[in-house]
């Protein structure tokens, strides 16, 4: 990735959009839309200190929900260009308030609040449709409750929480604790401003507020209205503070997850979704189980699925591995339901086919190993493109010539192409590149006779 911003004959256009592809195969026009970022690439330093410093707090999307970022961000701490950009769906300066202090904080004068999109051509011999992906959406699945039980994450979720980058530090934190813990900080903050209108009538009358309260309770100040005020905020002060003080007895009990399932093929070889298999999901599985282990060595994992399909190089090996060194169990069976127990702790119900019985299993949390989807952009991208997809939804390519689309000169690779793992998407980049060389030297050999 450095590499690729580095390299003098690449250009990188990130935050950018593409509007239209015209042309044929040696002299394509395409017109993109570079979207303000209302920060100056080339002045940004990336230090961060407008987002420290910036009042909206915005749901963060990299992190899966699971955390918060600023409404001036980066996308992500390794991201290329390490430029910062302004949300301007939140911004409170771009949406008519008064704020800017991202402005007045930055020592690099890189805000520009006046930005505006650019629409920039481009004329090119050959295009690569490199658009990866989607995370297949659970929730269509009534059987696994993934909405309604808050342990049930996808692997994306979970490799967030791994992450030492992520939102938990890489502590295994369970959502429906974090949930409860962010609840917890919403009430102290609440409790704080009351506990502010509380010591002004504390310091005004030289008394506590509990105090006070029994006698007012007991009519000694009568009908006095500063006091009758008094009485009200602390009412509503112990409204916040006795749930809060019973919330955060129930964090005391709070640990990491230990007791992890995987669910293999969720929608994928699954006739009612993906009929196919997703190709790279049993391996992250397996890497997810052993990465929990080695961040805590008491964490079991059991892997549900029909079949573990560990094909490739030294990965059945891995797989072995991850049973005998990072106590992983693999069930050969398909998770039937998921119900919840007490404690928000997920319930599999599967039948264990080697046993021909079902069984139930209580865990700590559980992971689905989603299917891999289409990219959501894809049908906007072959119509700008004029391409085609195949009947799953993935770029439609040649059999005979399996990186060229339908349209000469335009090629794909990776997950565009269809579900593959990392070390397999960035073969076929090389092989794209390979026939985009091909065909444009061609061209200037055509040229030149
Ligand atoms: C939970 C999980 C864990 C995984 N772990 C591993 C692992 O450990 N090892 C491994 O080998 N594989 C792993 N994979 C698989 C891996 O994610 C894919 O193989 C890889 O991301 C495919 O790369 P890609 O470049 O084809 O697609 P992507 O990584 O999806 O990249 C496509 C890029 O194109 C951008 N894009 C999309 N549309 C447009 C557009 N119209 N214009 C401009 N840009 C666009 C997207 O924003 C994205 O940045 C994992 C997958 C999942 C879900
Ligand atoms: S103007 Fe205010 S709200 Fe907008 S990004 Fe800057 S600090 Fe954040
Ligand atoms: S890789 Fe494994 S989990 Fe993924 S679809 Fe194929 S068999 Fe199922």
């Amino acid at each position: 990735m450095l590499d690729v911003g580095r390299h003098p004959n690449i250009e990188l256009m990130a935050y950018t959009h593409v509007e239209r592809g015209e042309g044929q195969s040696g002299d394509f026009t395409v017109t993109v839309r570079r979207k303000a970022r209302y920060v100056e690439e080339d002045r940004c330093t990336g230090c961060g200190a407008c987002a420290e410093k910036c009042p909206t707090v915005v749901s963060d999307a990299f992190n899966e929900g699971l955390g918060t970022r600023r409404a001036i961000y980066s996308w992500f701490a390794q991201g290329i260009p390490s430029t910062h950009t302004i949300d301007p769906d939140h911004c409170r300066q771009l949406n008519g308030k008064k704020c800017g202090v991202c402005k007045k904080t930055c020592q690099a004068d890189a805000i520009n609040f006046d930005q505006e999109d650019r629409v920039v051509e481009l004329h090119v011999g050959a295009i690569i449709a490199a658009t990866g992906y989607e995370v297949f959406d659970p929730s269509i699945i009534p059987e696994y409750q993934y909405k309604e039980i808050a342990n049930v994450v996808t692997a994306l979720e979970f490799e967030r929480l791994l992450s030492a980058s992520g939102p938990t530090g890489g502590h295994l934190d369970r959502p429906s604790d974090l949930a409860i813990e962010a609840d917890i900080e919403a009430l102290e903050k609440k409790a704080k401003r009351s506990q502010r209108a509380l010591d002004k009538f504390e310091e005004k009358y030289d008394e506590a507020s509990p105090e006070f309260y029994e006698k007012y309770q007991n009519g000694e100040y009568g009908h006095d209205e500063d006091r009758k005020k008094w009485a009200s905020k602390y009412g509503a002060h112990m409204a916040i503070a006795e749930p809060l003080e019973a919330l955060r007895r129930r964090a005391e009990g709070f640990a990491v997850a230990k007791r992890l399932a995987f669910i293999q093929c969720v929608g994928s070889r699954d006739f009612r979704f993906y009929p196919f298999c997703s190709s790279y999901c049993c391996m992250h599985s397996i890497k997810e189980a052993i990465i929990a282990h080695e961040h805590e060595p008491e964490t079991t994992s059991t892997i549900f699925g029909m079949d573990i399909r560990a094909v490739g190089k030294g990965f059945e090996e891995y797989k072995v591995r991850g049973g005998n060194k990072s106590a992983i169990t693999y069930v050969r069976g398909r998770v039937a339901e998921i119900t919840e127990a007490p404690d928000h702790n997920p319930v599999i119900w599967y039948e264990d086919t080697c046993e021909r019985r079902v069984k139930s299993q209580e865990f700590d949390m559980v992971v689905l190993a989603t299917a891999c989807a289409p990219g959501k952009g894809i049908k906007e991208l072959t119509q700008v493109l004029g391409i085609k997809i195949n009947e799953f939804g993935f770029l439609k390519t040649n059999p005979s010539q399996p990186l060229d689309t339908t349209r000469p000169g335009i090629f794909t690779c990776g997950c565009a192409y269809g579900p593959m793992d990392i070390p397999e998407s960035v073969a076929q980049a090389s092989g794209a590149a390979a026939r985009v060389a091909q065909i444009l030297s061609e061209f200037e050999m055509r040229k030149a006779s």
